[in-house]
């Protein structure tokens, strides 16, 4: 999917981190994955409000997402509470990126297979 297309759905419309304006030059690891995903995307529901993290496909997708993410080591709180090591000032309840929500969503709702996904990682 585009770029300009993920950043309306997938920055604007899922992440607590987007900054209107900001050019998403370095990425989540979400971000870049959904660039190369074909996905059902007239078929996939866009409420994020209703975007629902089980915790399994969050374990699933920490481990093959979040660890290949530029901002695993440094720029993201979820990964940092996820490895035992919260930035300050300590939060323990920080949410994941819209990447990671929205992918969250698709597998959830079976609009992508993990094992796809596996493949673009
Ligand atoms: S962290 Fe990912 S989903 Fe959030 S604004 Fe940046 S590129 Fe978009
Ligand atoms: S939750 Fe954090 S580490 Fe995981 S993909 Fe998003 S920004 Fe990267």
């Amino acid at each position: 999917m585009d770029k300009s297309w993920l950043i309306r759905n997938v920055c604007e419309g899922c992440c607590s981190f987007y900054k209107p304006g900001k050019d998403e030059e370095l990425a989540c690891k979400g971000f870049l994955v959904l660039g190369d995903l074909t996905l059902p995307w007239d078929e996939i529901d866009m409420n994020v409000e209703e975007k629902v993290v089980h915790s399994e496909t969050m374990a699933n997708l920490y481990n093959i997402l979040c660890m290949q993410c530029p901002f695993f080591d440094d720029g993201c709180d979820f990964a940092a509470e996820r490895r035992g090591e919260p930035r300050e000032p300590v939060r323990m309840d920080a949410a994941p990126c819209g990447g990671f929500l929205f992918l969250n969503a698709c597998i959830d709702r079976g609009s992508i297979d993990i094992q796809a996904l596996n493949q673009v990682i």
